[in-house]
């Protein structure tokens, strides 16, 4: 009899496992339909001995200290800014959008004050600002809009920005500094030894035990445990029932050159013409030294593995119906970005997690004490 089935061993799950198994003694299995831990996040060494993400590039950056110590316990960390740079007609620019990426883009020579007016002369007022297309042109204007979002928000999500809540395109912001940096949060690191070394750490606890390769529909009636913690797509669990929740997902192409560097930054954004979005390549984030290079080419596809929750109003309303549902099922918790239906980094799920934790403390040993 296990304590605790906990299905997904992606940060929501590990996080968890960890903490009810470390800090409650709890017994815990953790199941994932994957052959490996770390969801998404995973990481391993391909057949060229170069470390990459299976999922696409995974950056760790956080403005939390307690996120960033409670993850320390699992593993050092290497120093890394992100830098992107993005592909607009023919040039290289960077993005987010700032001092430099406009002045060789035009070929100018503005001051920062200077650019502020420039935006403020294009950018078109939005009364109202609720969609991606709003958040953009009424800070640039149409002309960079288009340049650097539209193309590669309409291949990413298969829609256009105006009908894509405004917190999808927020997430970049835009400059007239010169910094250069893709996030601006005092904690930005990579794991030293990588993240899949960082989840075996964390859940190397002889209370865990963990079964890959398993879906819960297989076990769900096989195993015996007192209380579930969930972190799939929500939907999954109730059978679709009120219909199924878009999850947008991606064809990751891997490849691996007879060269040391492909690029000079670790992702290039594509939002003009080509059928992917970006290209990353890892020996600029894991600071590996070798002779070959391995990259990613990300092809978005509404078929595959559910990666991204799509924020659009009438998918949150329908999340509205199953948060509802899941409220009143006694003893599963949900969490994490599939089962949450929340478009979170990794610092914010496991900060989520951390809470779950803290709110099952509360409600399990109240009702031990009852
Ligand atoms: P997941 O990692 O998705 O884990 C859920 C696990 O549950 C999966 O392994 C799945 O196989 C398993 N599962 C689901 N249903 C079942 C079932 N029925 N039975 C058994 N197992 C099941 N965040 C950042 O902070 N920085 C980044 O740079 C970054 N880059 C990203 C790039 C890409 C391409 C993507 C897709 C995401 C990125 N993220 C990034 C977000 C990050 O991946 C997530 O925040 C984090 O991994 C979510 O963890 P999770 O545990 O909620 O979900
Ligand atoms: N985006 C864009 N052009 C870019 C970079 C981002 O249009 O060069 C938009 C796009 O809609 C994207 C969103 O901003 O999905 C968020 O970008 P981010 O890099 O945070 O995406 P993630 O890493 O989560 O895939």
């Amino acid at each position: 009899m296990f304590d605790w089935l906990i299905v997904g061993a992606g940060f929501a799950g590990s996080v968890l496992a960890e903490r009810l198994a470390s800090q409650r003694g709890d017994k815990v299995l953790l199941i994932d339909r994957r052959p490996h831990i770390g969801g998404n996040a995973y990481d391993r060494y391909d057949d060229a001995g170069l470390l990459i993400h299976q999922y696409g590039p995974h950056i760790f950056h956080t403005n939390s200290e307690q996120i960033f110590d409670y993850l320390s316990q699992f593993t050092g960390w290497r120093p890394y800014e992100h830098r992107v740079l993005a592909e607009v007609d023919d040039q290289l620019l960077p993005i987010p959008i700032n001092l430099d990426t406009i002045n060789r883009l035009y070929g100018l020579n503005l001051t920062s004050d200077e650019l502020d007016r420039w935006f403020a002369e294009r950018a078109e007022p939005v009364e109202d600002i609720r969609t991606s297309e709003d958040v953009v042109v009424s800070r640039v204007g149409r002309e960079l809009y288009e340049k650097f979002f539209r193309g590669y928000t309409r291949k990413q999500w298969g829609v256009d920005p105006s009908e894509l809540d405004k917190s999808v395109t927020a997430r970049v912001p835009t400059r007239t500094n010169r910094d250069d940096r893709y996030f601006g949060d005092e904690f930005q690191f990579m794991p030293a030894g990588g993240y899949t070394r960082m989840f075996e750490r964390m859940l190397d606890h002889p209370n865990i035990r963990i079964m890959l390769q398993t879906d819960f529909a297989e076990i769900r009636n096989e195993i015996r445990y007192r209380r579930l913690i969930f972190t799939g797509p929500i939907d999954e669990y109730f059978g679709f029932r009120f219909g199924k929740l878009p999850y947008r997902s991606l064809q990751f192409r891997h490849v691996t050159l007879d060269k040391e560097w492909h690029q000079p930054v670790a992702v290039v954004n594509y939002p003009q013409e080509r059928d992917y979005t970006r290209v990353t390549e890892y020996k600029h984030l894991t600071g590996q030294k070798h002779p070959r290079t391995s990259l990613t080419y990300e092809h978005p596809s509404d078929e595959g593995d559910p990666y991204y929750p799509v924020p659009r109003p009438e998918n949150a309303a329908r999340f509205k119906q199953y948060d509802a549902l899941a409220r009143e099922t006694p003893d599963v918790w949900f969490v994490g970005r599939l089962a949450t239906y929340r478009y979170y980094n990794m610092d914010q799920v496991v900060g989520q997690a951390l809470s779950a934790f803290r709110r099952i403390e509360n409600e399990v040993s109240g009702r031990a004490a009852r």
